[in-house]
C-alpha cells in the first residue's frame, strides 16, 4: 500500500517560512503587495480568488483584487497592467485567467513585467525556465517538485511521464524534470487518441497527471513502486477526484498524492512564496 504524498504540511510549512519574511521586509519599511486583476466575472476563479485573499491575509501580505469590465479593450487591459507594473508598492501582479475571448491572453501575460510576474507565464520567465535558470516558475508546477522532494526521489535518469502539457503544469513540469536529468515523456489528447497512454504510464517511475479527467489513468497501469502526483481536479457528483483511478493505484505505487489535499494546497502556498521573492528582489534593485 503507498504512503500517501500529501502537501497540506509542506503548504503549512512553506507560509510559515513566508510570513516570517514578510515580516523581516516589514521591518525593512517594505510591505509586500500581490495585486490580482480580473476581468469580469469567472465563477471558476472565484475559489481561487477567495484563497489567494485569505492566504494573503495569514501571512501579512498586501492584498488588491482588480475587477475590470468584461468588454475592457485591450489596450486598456495592457494599461492597467503597465500602470502596476510601474507602481512601486507593487510586488506581484497575477491576471485571472481565462480571459473574456476577445482578449489576447498571451500579449496580456507578456505585458507582465517579469520581476513581478508571480505566476511565471510571461516568456522571459518561461524562457528562464527552459535556461534551467528560473525565476518564477507556474506555482503548481514548482507544489508538484517541492512535493516531490519530500519523498527523496533522486530524479537523475529516472523515467518521467508527464501526461497533459499545459502552459502552467506541464510543459513547465517536463522542462523541470529535464533540468534533473529525468527521462521525461509527455503525454496529451493525441498520445491517448493513438491509444499510446497506457504504454507510457506503464514504464513511469515518476508519473505526474494534469488533465481534468475523471479515471483517466487505470490503477492497473500504475508502475509497481511509482510515485505519482495526480494534479488533476474533478467533481463527480458531491465529491472532489483527481484524474488517476486512486484505489487500485494505491496497491502498486510508492507514493501516491491524495485528491484533494495533494498538489491543491501547494498552488497558493508557493504564490506567496513567490510575492515574497520578488519583492526581495525589488528591494536589492532600488
Ligand atoms: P488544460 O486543461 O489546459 O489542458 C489539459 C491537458 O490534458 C492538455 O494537455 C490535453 O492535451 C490533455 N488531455 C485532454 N484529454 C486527454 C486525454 N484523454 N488523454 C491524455 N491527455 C489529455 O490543463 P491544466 O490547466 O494543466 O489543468 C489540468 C488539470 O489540473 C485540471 O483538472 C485542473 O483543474 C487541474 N489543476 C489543478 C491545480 C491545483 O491543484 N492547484 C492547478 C492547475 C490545474
Amino acid at each position: 500500500m503507498a504512503n500517501l504524498l500529501e502537501g497540506k504540511g509542506l503548504a503549512e510549512k512553506i507560509r510559515q517560512e513566508v510570513t516570517q519574511a514578510v515580516a523581516g521586509l516589514k521591518t525593512a519599511g517594505i510591505v509586500p503587495k500581490l495585486v490580482a486583476v480580473q476581468v469580469g466575472e469567472n465563477a471558476a476563479s472565484a475559489v481561487y480568488l477567495k484563497s489567494q485573499k485569505n492566504n494573503c491575509a495569514k501571512a501579512g501580505i498586501e492584498y488588491q483584487l482588480r475587477t475590470l469590465p468584461a468588454d475592457i479593450s485591450l489596450d486598456g487591459l495592457l494599461a492597467e497592467i503597465e500602470t502596476l507594473n510601474t507602481d512601486q508598492t507593487v510586488s506581484g501582479i497575477i491576471v485571472q485567467m481565462p480571459l473574456p475571448s476577445h482578449l489576447d491572453s498571451r500579449l496580456v501575460q507578456a505585458q507582465i513585467a517579469p520581476e513581478k510576474d508571480v505566476e511565471g507565464v510571461n516568456p522571459a520567465n518561461l524562457g528562464l525556465l527552459v535556461l534551467a535558470k528560473p525565476r518564477f516558475v507556474p506555482c503548481t508546477a514548482a507544489g508538484v517538485m517541492e512535493l516531490l522532494a519530500t519523498t527523496g526521489v533522486n530524479l537523475y535518469g529516472k523515467e518521467v511521464v508527464v501526461v497533459g502539457h499545459s502552459e502552467i503544469v506541464g510543459k513547465p513540469l517536463a522542462l523541470l524534470f529535464l533540468a534533473q536529468f529525468a527521462t521525461v515523456s509527455v503525454c496529451h489528447i493525441a498520445t491517448s487518441q493513438r491509444g499510446s497512454l497506457p504504454d507510457y504510464v506503464r514504464r513511469a517511475e515518476v508519473l505526474v497527471v494534469a488533465v481534468g479527467k475523471a479515471g483517466l489513468i487505470k490503477g492497473e497501469w500504475i508502475k509497481e513502486e511509482a510515485i505519482v502526483v495526480d494534479v488533476g481536479i474533478n467533481r463527480v457528483g458531491d465529491r472532489i477526484v483527481g484524474d488517476v483511478e486512486f484505489e487500485e493505484a494505491e496497491k502498486r505505487a510508492e507514493w501516491i498524492t491524495p485528491v484533494p489535499g495533494g498538489v491543491g494546497p501547494l498552488t497558493v502556498a508557493i504564490l506567496l512564496k513567490n510575492v515574497v521573492t520578488a519583492a526581495e528582489n525589488q528591494r536589492q534593485s532600488r
